[in-house]
């Protein structure tokens, strides 16, 4: 048996495959199809494992989706593939649109007919798993109770429209063709492995570089925060014990501001490595004209998972980005290649979709 991990050399996709290979000896094949996102670094400790197989593609080619289904016949499929940043989806919305809905269409039609024509424990085992965002929800006000698994959807950016969109037809693909799905709305990730253009990798790099720490607005919008590997233990439950056509809020219990996330970063930075002058990392903090449509706060009630699946969050927020600061003062080269550009070449070999 193997499971198939599409959007695989991505920041939570890679983690989930180094994870999975750390705790299985099930093979696993990684489709992606290297976007600027895509990093095959990311994967480069898998290079001579025997369990591990990457594969360039896209997700929208349907035919090719079925044929590497149909040739890997996989136990699983577990869906990271998209475009993610919100800044991105605000200037060029249509890619959004692209990749995450039409994407995640033909992903689920090429599953759809693999899964069809399974038989026997192979058809009732078979799960779909799409990983999906806490933004799908929209925006809370202060005093507001968490996002349940009940709260209705109102998105506000495109990349979180397009990730309601691609969850709703995931769901549709359920209730219409009985394809066991399962669904995971998680809030914030961070951790190793994630690029430099989201908060926290953006701040490390910056600080380091002398550059400004830019704070949308009053930074004063709250964010859930969970640790990488708390959201990949969470999807291995999903796909152990998870219930189909079930949908699993995911989030850390970690409401904080940015703000707050920016200064306890330089105060974690000014510890570790601090700046040759003496001055604290926050004297770089530069507050910039709020992104449009910012949603105010996101949090997440997390009790289903727990309760049905017994997950718990193994790393607090303060345990946790101490380990990610670490690991990125541990692979200075790992940044140095996505500045240089360096990680866009794959390796000669690198097997393609056909
Ligand atoms: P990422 O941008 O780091 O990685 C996305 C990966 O998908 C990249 O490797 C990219 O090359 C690949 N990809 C994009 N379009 C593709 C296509 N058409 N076909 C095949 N591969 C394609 O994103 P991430 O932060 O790892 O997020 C992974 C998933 O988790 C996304 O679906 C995202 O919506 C969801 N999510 C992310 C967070 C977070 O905080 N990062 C939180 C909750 C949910």
């Amino acid at each position: 048996m193997s499971i198939l991990v599409t959007g695989g050399a991505g920041f939570i996709g890679s983690n989930f495959v180094l994870d999975w290979l750390a705790h299985h000896n099930e093979p696993v094949v990684t489709l992606d199809k290297l976007t600027y996102a895509g990093n095959l670094d990311n994967l480069a400790s898998l290079q001579d494992d025997p369990r591990h197989d990457f594969v360039q593609g896209d997700i929208a080619d349907q035919d090719a989706m079925l044929r590497l289904l149909q040739a890997h016949q996989p136990r699983a499929l577990i869906n990271f593939a998209a475009e993610t940043h919100v800044d991105r989806s605000i200037a060029d919305p249509g890619s959004f649109v692209q990749a995450n809905i039409v994407g995640t269409f033909h992903l689920l039609e090429a599953a759809r007919h693999y899964w069809t024509a399974l038989d026997g424990s192979a058809k009732t085992d078979f799960r779909f798993l799409h990983v999906s965002t806490d933004e799908v929800y929209g925006s809370l006000a202060a005093g507001d109770p968490p996002f349940t698994e009940q709260t209705c959807y109102a998105p506000n950016s495109p990349y979180s429209a397009s990730k309601a969109a691609s969850d709703h037809l995931v769901r549709a693909y359920h209730q219409t063709y009985g394809l066991p799905v399962l669904t995971s709305n998680c809030s914030n990730n961070y951790g190793p492995l994630q690029f430099p253009e989201k908060l926290i990798p953006l701040v490390i790099h910056n600080a380091f570089a002398g550059k400004p720490l830019p704070i949308y607005g009053d930074g004063l919008q709250r964010r859930d925060w969970l640790y990488v590997g708390d959201h990949c233990d969470a999807i291995r439950r999903m796909l152990e014990a998870g219930v189909p056509g079930a949908t699993y809020n995911v989030g850390g219990w970690n409401e904080r501001t940015n703000l707050e996330v920016v200064h306890g970063l330089c105060t974690l930075l000014d510890e570790l490595s601090p700046r040759a002058d003496g001055h604290s990392y926050a004297t770089q903090i530069v507050h910039v004209t709020d992104r449009p449509g910012h949603d105010r706060r996101y949090a997440v009630d997390a009790t289903l998972l727990q309760r049905e699946l017994g997950w718990i969050p193994a790393e607090t927020f303060d345990s946790g980005i101490r380990k990610t600061v670490r690991w990125y003062l541990d692979h200075p080269q790992w940044v140095a290649r996505i500045t240089s550009g360096a990680y866009r070449q794959p390796p000669a070999g690198c097997a393609q979709a056909e």
